[in-house]
């Protein structure tokens, strides 16, 4: 019998022989051990190969891995349809699906024969090969050429051992401070690591020893010295359902006014057939209530239900009213897990004791039985797609899983995508509105401010006036009421570029086409692309000149101009700097609703579904600061952002307002947010669209090209870009072919970027160019990578 494979490996699927003794445990979905090469591999058995097969050349499956198939037949078809989709190797779609930690490949070892072990001991050999023989007994590596000698001279055999997963089961390291660490902590004067992380333990109490190690470096390392010497104790506990205390675990539960009850009926009502809907809520209209209130006539139908959102580590908020509603059937899913934590809800979903399903968009994949409601959350967010192989789009994946198991989908925003807008314009999704937000509450109040020429804020300490005096007096008034605020600028960093005066030259990363930006806590500049740091510079660094400037507001600056302006206010900054701990994001967070801070400075991490209703004030420092980045998307995601954020004042009793700063207050995507406009923001984008031929009227293809050698990666890009003009021409001239041209960031991380963009009507044909793009040969080390439906043309 010959059955087709697919191995984490860039090759298509592959037929194998499968030996009479494991035919009846190869099925589709379960993993098997195969040959490729030299190599053994994981792959995953995809199902009986077609007749006309060819079985000549086929090697033997080795093994048959698991008890029973560890991908779900739906989820095998989604993945193989997203390989060819996203023109990606079937077995790395298929890896996306697979728990983590349990990819293995069969360890090889050496063990001595009988002759060996005569020989070793019988001296019948030269002592050098004695010794080697002793190695060997004693699992000593040893070289290849002696190896080979040794297997050769019948003397030694290679078998195949154990195979380790990675994780074996789902069991968490704990820490926790002992008795009488508290009265001990002058001990540690000498060893302030130690020191560090015994007090982080006495603040915490017992805590993950994943979660100190990410607090920390090397804090493994003091752990270990600090239970050594009776400080702390190390424990393990089986990794149970998730549950981090949330200040917003509530079960307040509240009748659904018209709007939310219609869109739950419709939503209710379509369950047990595919139907896609678009949820279109304004901000704080009750869309999440609507998706608690779904996913109960799921479980209550007997079938299980799927929620998507972007950044689940940044709404720690919505995992916790899941909770709160439906308790320990939840499973959370995300890659801020370990391993462990994760292949231990992995298992609670795959062996359904977990019924309600919330996570990031490799949740996609999770191995649901009987799913029948699937909820993409904030779907128009651009952290759907993934940037590596496969590059899916997590929503689209959602509609499709959903189209292949009968389900229901519901897409929810309050600034739909446009491809969504305009999917259900067309009639191919049903459109649900909560035009209001909930108890009347209105929308807040904008107030449009231009940053051209204005009159800024000027205090002896803060002089670079990042604050218009409307908003400095807003955020005045705003503590003056004992309210909350929050201010939105999408920069981290605190100046953003370094400028000198008398060459006009800009302090560039060494490796990438970037400037580099001034981190005033560190004290250096950073590339915030490829991580590269040097001290920041008091003389230029082309010229001499002593005249260089730090220029460019980012969240660290706003953050130390708040604290001159406000010397009082309580002040709380959340970007990607002071997020980098494991927790540290859902803390700030909580931290803020608790209202132990008045002001939250942030980037888009504060934008998302946060739900604060001290909030009255939001102050959008530059809402244009992204509106000139060359991506057709630029507009819609400036609007999208804006409108997010706007969102999160006046969530509460108290009525809300905006402050939204700009250059250019004339811009459609500015105007519009101002008067919460979506949909004539919506008609103009679109029609600009349709002119320009872009999504939602067109299909994209990105084709990227990156090498190490400038010329080589050009040359490259303009061959490759001529073969799919070729192409294009042969499929009767729908592709048309953009560039090829140099990448808008030229360089990063030392390799030379060049694109080129497929546009055509439709999937197919765009998909067949990419195909012939990437048959073709490319010697070196340029990389060729085709992204379909790219997310970012940057
Ligand atoms: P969205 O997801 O649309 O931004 P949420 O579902 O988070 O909105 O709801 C916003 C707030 O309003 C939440 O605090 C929620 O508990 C509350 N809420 C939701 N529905 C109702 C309702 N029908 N009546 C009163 N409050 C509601
Ligand atoms: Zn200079
Ligand atoms: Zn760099």
């Amino acid at each position: 019998m010959l059955y087709d494979v697919v191995v984490p490996a860039p090759v298509p699927r592959l037929t194998y022989r499968v030996p009479e003794a494991l035919a009846a445990l190869v099925v589709p979905g379960r993993r098997v051990l195969v040959p490729l090469g030299s190599r053994r591999l994981t792959g995953v058995a995809v199902g009986p190969s077609p007749e006309s097969a060819d079985g000549a050349g086929a090697r033997e499956i080795l093994r048959v891995l698991d008890d029973g198939p560890l991908v779900t037949p739906d989820v095998l078809a989604l993945t193989l349809w997203a390989a060819d989709y996203y023109l990606c190797p079937p077995g790395l779609a298929v890896r996306a699906a697979l728990p983590p930690g349990i990819e293995v490949a069969e360890q090889r070892a050496l063990r001595l024969t009988e002759a060996g072990h005569l020989a070793l001991g019988g001296g019948t050999v030269p002592a050098s090969v004695r010794r080697e023989l002793a190695a060997v007994e004693a699992g000593v590596a040893i070289s290849l050429p002696v190896n080979k000698r040794l297997v050769a001279g019948g003397l030694a055999e290679e078998v195949a051992i154990a195979i380790s997963p990675r994780v074996n089961s789902p069991t968490v390291e704990f820490a926790g401070p002992a008795p009488d660490a508290a009265s001990r902590v002058a001990e540690l004067s000498r060893t302030p690591a130690q020191a560090r992380v015994l007090e982080w333990l006495l603040a915490r109490g017992r805590s993950p020893v994943e979660e100190l190690a990410a607090a920390f470096p090397h804090a493994r390392a003091a752990l270990k010295k600090l239970t050594a010497r009776g400080f702390a104790s190390i424990e393990s506990a089986p990794a149970g359902p998730l549950r981090e205390a949330s200040p917003w675990d509530t079960a307040r539960r509240h009748a659904l006014n018209p709007h939310q009850q219609a869109a739950l009926t419709a939503i209710a009502g379509a369950l047990g057939a595919f139907t896609p809907f678009l949820l279109h809520g304004v901000t704080g209209s009750g869309k999440t209530e609507v998706y608690l209130g779904a996913i109960e006539a799921t479980l209550a139908r007997g079938l299980c239900a799927l929620t998507l959102v972007p950044e689940i580590a940044l709404t720690p908020q919505l995992a916790g009213r899941f909770r709160a509603r439906f308790g320990d059937e939840v499973a959370v899913l995300h890659s801020g897990l370990t391993p462990s934590e994760r292949l231990g809800e992995w298992r609670r979903v795959s062996s359904g004791r977990a019924r309600v399903v919330v996570g990031a968009r490799s949740a996609v994949f999770a191995p649901i039985a009987k799913l029948g409601l699937v909820v993409v959350d904030e779907e128009h967010e651009p952290s759907f797609k993934q940037e590596e192989a496969p590059r899916y789009n997590g929503r689209d994946l959602a509609v499709k899983r959903a189209s292949l198991c009968g389900a229901v989908v519901v897409l929810g925003s309050a600034t739909p995508a446009l491809e969504t807008l305009h999917n259900a314009r067309a009639g191919r999704y049903r459109l649900l509105r909560l035009p209001e937000r909930v108890d009347g509450r209105g929308l807040p109040a904008v107030l449009l401010v231009s940053l051209a020429g204005m009159k800024r804020v000027r205090e002896p300490e803060a002089k670079t006036g990042l604050f218009t005096q409307e908003l400095g007096s807003a955020l005045n008034d705003t503590l003056a009421r004992g309210e909350q605020s929050i201010l939105f600028l999408n920069r981290r960093g605190h100046s953003t570029f370094v400028l000198c005066f008398s060459c006009g030259a800009a302090v560039r990363c060494p490796q990438c086409d970037l400037s580099l930006t001034h981190h005033e806590g560190a004290r250096k500049l950073v590339c915030h692309t490829c991580g590269h740091t040097q001290p920041t510079p008091t003389a230029c660094p082309a010229c001499a000149s002593t005249e260089v400037a730090l220029l460019g507001a980012g969240t660290e600056k706003v953050e130390q101009e708040v604290r001159a302006l406000f010397p009082s206010a309580r002040v709380l900054r959340l970007d990607r700097d002071t997020a980098s701990a494991r927790g540290a994001t859902a803390s700030v967070l909580a931290a803020f609703a608790r209202r132990e801070a008045d002001i939250l400075i942030g980037t888009q991490m504060i934008a998302k579904g946060h739900d604060f209703p001290g909030v009255t004030l939001v102050g959008i420092l530059c809402a244009d600061a992204a509106l000139n980045i060359p991506d057709f998307r630029a507009a819609e995601r400036c609007f999208q952002l804006v409108a997010q954020v706007s969102g999160r004042a006046g969530r509460g009793e108290a009525p809300g307002s905006v402050v939204l700063q700009a250059f250019d207050v004339t811009s459609p995507a500015v105007r519009c947010a101002e008067h919460h406009d979506y949909d004539t923001f919506a008609n103009t984008e679109l029609a600009d669209r349709e002119a320009l031929r872009y999504p939602p009227f067109a299909r994209l293809c990105l084709l990227r090209f990156e090498g190490e050698s400038a010329s080589a990666t050009e040359a490259v890009a303009r061959r490759l870009a001529s073969a799919a003009s070729r192409a294009a021409l042969a499929r009767g001239g729908d592709v048309e072919v953009l560039g090829p041209a140099p990448a808008a960031v030229a360089r990063l991380r030392n390799r030379y970027r060049w694109q080129a963009l497929l546009k055509a009507r439709s999937h197919g044909p765009l998909a067949e160019v990419a195909r012939a793009v990437l048959s073709e040969k490319v010697a070196g080390d340029v990389r060729v990578v085709a992204d379909i439906d790219p997310a970012s043309l940057l």
